[in-house]
């Protein structure tokens, strides 16, 4: 048998971590067998369907690394097609016209709840008369298109994760509506008659979609089709154990990478979040994960989102990067912060910093407050500098650093601190913390000979020496920072 999976998002939001990480079981499904991965943007809901979700879902998927061999295929593009087996259904008489109005429809919903049922059609335009339908037309009402269930049906498959399952006709809610009067066809509709079509072997989805396989295999019956093979993957849990949804922040696979996450990291991390390989271990490649992908090995509990785990995982990822690699992926984080710089013609410098700030990169995000410290002339001076720059002996310390030629290297740098204590007569502690102030106006960071020589690189370790002395000297910062002309 050929293998044919597909991803079917739709464009209703941006590309959620659960669609991406059922694309992401998809890929796999379909590279470990050889087979074919198919996008389908299922854009049928007009309304809620915008271009902008639907570049998000496609950009998504191709950032982390999921190619398809097929599509992206619209729904849009292929009406005349629902429309067709429609009308097929129709003269079938498994399908047929209902007329009820809105109004009628919630008449009977609320009659249902006043006796404690369960909302469902009540089939009652199953059978009308060609009379009685020539009537409503002449009302004005416009039928929508409803699918017979038959409540007495037993409805089974076998589910590639789930195992054994079994539903009830009757569990369905009534005859079911395939089409709107406008004509739109309704999702358990579209999606059979396009995964025939397309010839899909395996439905791999949420498991939200349970109580509509259940209804899609009457559709494939319907049609005398295949029925593929389904495997329903567990949900992804937020910390209290519910579906992650949009309350829960951050869902969609861009706010993860506007967050600093790179692409392997991420996939590495959803391919665990229901999956484990045999032998268990932790990181993995996407292209290692192929020979070992087994739906077996899919667990049937929901997986929690482990925020810890991700952030291991990508600190990981981030140290396999060459610093040539990790400084192109800063880059566009620095550029989103305003700092300003030449991509180019400051490459050696940039990748300098890099170096010195990578060891304490979780995400590529955290790069920003870590290259701050580098990114202008002056720092921000906090409490804690400005408190190290009171002591009289500061203002001996920086003018003593100031008269040296500024370093090169590192050993220039630590000739220059010698030099400082052996002229002040002071502790080098002291002359490393307030140059640590001067400098980056912390008490706290990156390696300082390195950052000096970083700062320095730019010329920006004169002006700041020179703005601590006037803080020494207890003069504000308006008076250090130049009013612009
Ligand atoms: N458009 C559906 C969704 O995004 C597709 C479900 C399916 O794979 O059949 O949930």
């Amino acid at each position: 048998m050929t293998v044919r999976v597909r991803i079917a998002p739709s464009p209703t939001g941006n590309l959620h971590i659960g669609t991406a990480r059922t694309a992401l079981f998809n890929w796999l499904f379909a590279r470990h067998h050889g087979g074919e991965f198919i996008l389908r943007i299922e854009d049928t809901d007009q309304e809620r369907s915008r271009p902008e979700f639907t570049e998000n879902i496609i950009t998504g998927l191709q950032w982390l690394g999921l190619n398809w061999d097929i599509g992206p295929i619209w729904q849009t593009q292929r009406r005349h097609r629902y429309q067709e087996v429609i009308q097929q259904l129709l003269a079938q008489k498994l399908a047929y016209r209902s007329y009820e109005t809105e109004a009628e429809l919630q008449a009977m919903r609320q009659a249902q709840e006043a006796q404690k049922q369960a909302p469902r059609y009540n089939n009652q335009h199953r059978d009308l008369t060609p009379a009685q339908e020539a009537e409503f037309l002449a009302q004005g009402r416009q039928p929508v298109i409803r699918f017979r269930i038959d409540d007495q049906r037993e409805i089974r498959w076998h589910d590639l994760i789930r195992g054994e399952m079994r539903w009830q006709g009757s569990d369905l809610g009534g005859d079911m509506v395939i089409a709107r009067a406008d004509g739109q066809p309704l999702y358990n509709f579209a999606v059979v008659v396009d995964d025939v079509d397309m010839q899909i072997s395996h439905v791999i989805r949420g498991e939200d979609h349970l109580a509509n396989t259940a209804k899609q295999i009457l559709i494939y019956e319907a049609l005398n089709a295949l029925i593929p093979y389904f495997a329903h993957t567990p949900l992804i849990l937020n910390s209290e154990g519910r579906k992650l949804s949009k309350r829960d922040g951050v869902t969609s696979i861009s706010d993860f990478r506007n967050m600093g996450y790179l692409a392997p990291a991420l996939t590495n991390y959803m391919t665990l979040l229901g999956w484990s390989p045999p032998a268990g271990e932790e990181l993995f490649t996407l292209a290692e994960a192929i020979p070992l992908f087994s739906l077996e090995r899919v667990n049937k509990a929901g997986s929690k989102f482990d925020w810890d785990k991700l952030n291991w995982i990508n600190s990981h990822y981030i140290r396999q990067l060459s610093p040539e690699q990790l400084c192109s992926e800063l880059i566009p984080f620095w550029q989103q912060a305003g700092y300003l710089f030449d991509p180019e013609a400051d490459q050696p410098w940039l990748q300098q910093l890099t170096e010195l700030i990578a060891p304490s990169l979780v995400t590529l995000k955290d790069g920003v407050e870590l290259a701050r410290f580098y990114m202008s002339e002056l720092p921000d001076y906090d409490p804690e500098a400005i408190a190290q720059l009171q002591p009289p002996e500061s203002q001996a310390i920086l003018t003593a650093l100031m008269d040296q030629t500024s370093p090169g290297d590192v050993d220039t740098a630590k000739q220059i601190v010698q030099t400082t204590v052996q002229q002040c007569g002071v502790k080098k502690g002291a002359v490393m913390k307030t140059l640590r102030a001067a400098l980056m106006g912390a008490m706290h960071g990156p390696d300082l000979m390195q950052s000096w020589l970083i700062l320095h690189q730019r010329q920006y370790d004169q002006p700041r020496l020179q703005a601590a002395l006037r803080l020494a000297q207890g003069r504000s910062m308006e008076s250090i920072v130049q009013p612009e002309s």
